[in-house]
């Protein structure tokens, strides 16, 4: 059977950390065995913001090399650039002509931006979605793995879809959100205040780039309490995410001992983490090592990219001359 079409895209901004990691990229890699993959670092997407240009290539090719370090395999999957796939733009603007102003600025997202950037509302940004549309609909893609967030945006990709096979015959399929069997994991802050992000409280983030001392003294430093005092106590939350992290990071059964260490109210933190703090170490040392090392390889990151949007124009190039002859666009 042939394999389902999935693309998923990769913000280039700042460096990566256990919540990518376990929330996104272990996903991925799991998805590259199973699915034909394209993903693509959203490097258009990026220019609504106007970044420094100076900045780009270095934040394309660091998470590039991160991802890979990971384990996103570029044999396995199409790995590519946004910008290296002039078909995507096309697409774009065929899809803006079915796109509405009045839904545009609807979408909760752009409304966010207004109010944090009133000064750089451009017209980029209101078409977030419609690009976003055309990073899916460029390879006919039937699954689309995305936060909460995002699915709003999706659902407006399945509507231009929709009104594109209204207006010009059956093309697209209607992209759905891609599912994993077990709940996604969410790797909260170590210090207990939301999500783990490269933005909120860094010192409680845990980046792949981290060296291993920063991470033992990040770790230490996690939010833990006194302990419970009653068997069998509900966990807080701030301590089940160094569960979540030991069970990802220890050996199997380390877990199992603290876990009934907490059940009879004789955990002790402090050992705790410092295991996990080595394991830790042991974890991510590698993917860290392994980055740093391809970073420097500007050569095979090139050529990763230009294989990766061969493959991806391979696909796209075919939607683009179908839509075209569908519109009309056949001279
Ligand atoms: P971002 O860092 O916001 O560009 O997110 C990239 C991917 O990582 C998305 O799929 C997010 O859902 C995922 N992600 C980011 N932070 C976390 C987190 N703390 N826990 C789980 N997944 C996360």
């Amino acid at each position: 059977m042939e394999k389902q079409i999935v693309v998923s895209g990769i913000r280039s901004t700042g460096y990566l950390h256990l919540g990518n990691y376990f929330g996104a990229i272990q996903n991925y890699i799991k998805m590259q065995e199973e699915y034909n993959c394209y993903f693509f670092v959203a490097d258009y997407h990026s220019l609504t913001t106007h970044p420094d240009p100076k900045e780009l290539r270095p934040s394309v090719f660091r998470v590039l090399s991160e991802n890979i370090a990971s384990g996103l395999d570029p044999e396995k999957v199409a790995l590519y650039a946004q910008s290296d796939v002039p078909e995507i733009p096309e697409l774009y603007l065929m899809l803006n002509m079915l796109a509405y102003k009045g839904e545009l600025e609807k979408v909760p997202t752009f409304k966010d931006k207004v109010r944090q950037h009133p000064d750089n509302v451009n017209a980029g940004l209101l078409t977030y979605p419609v690009l976003m549309a055309a990073d899916i609909l460029i390879h006919r893609a039937v699954k689309v793995p995305v936060g909460k967030d995002q699915e709003q945006h999706l659902e407006m990709a399945r509507n231009f879809a929709q009104r594109f096979n209204s207006r010009y015959g059956e093309f697209f399929p209607e992209p759905q959100v891609f599912r994993f069997s077990d709940e996604t994991v969410k790797i909260m802050s170590l210090d207990g205040n939301g999500k783990m992000s490269k933005s909120e409280n860094i010192n409680a983030t845990i980046f792949l780039s981290d060296d291993d001392d920063t991470i033992r003294k990040k770790i230490m430093k996690a939010k833990t309490d006194s302990g419970p005092t009653e068997h069998n106590s509900v966990m807080p939350d701030y301590i089940q995410n160094l569960f979540v992290l030991m069970n990802a990071v220890s050996a199997p059964g380390i877990t199992d001992t603290y876990r009934s260490a907490f059940n009879g109210c004789n955990i002790r933190y402090g050992d705790m983490k410092k295991q996990l703090a080595e394991d830790m170490v042991a974890f991510v040392g590698p993917i860290r090592e392994k980055a740093a090392e391809l970073y420097k390889d500007e050569d095979t990151l090139r050529k990763i990219l230009k294989d990766g949007a061969e493959k991806a124009r391979a696909s796209s190039s075919v939607t683009i001359r179908e839509a075209r002859k569908l519109m009309g666009i056949n001279y």
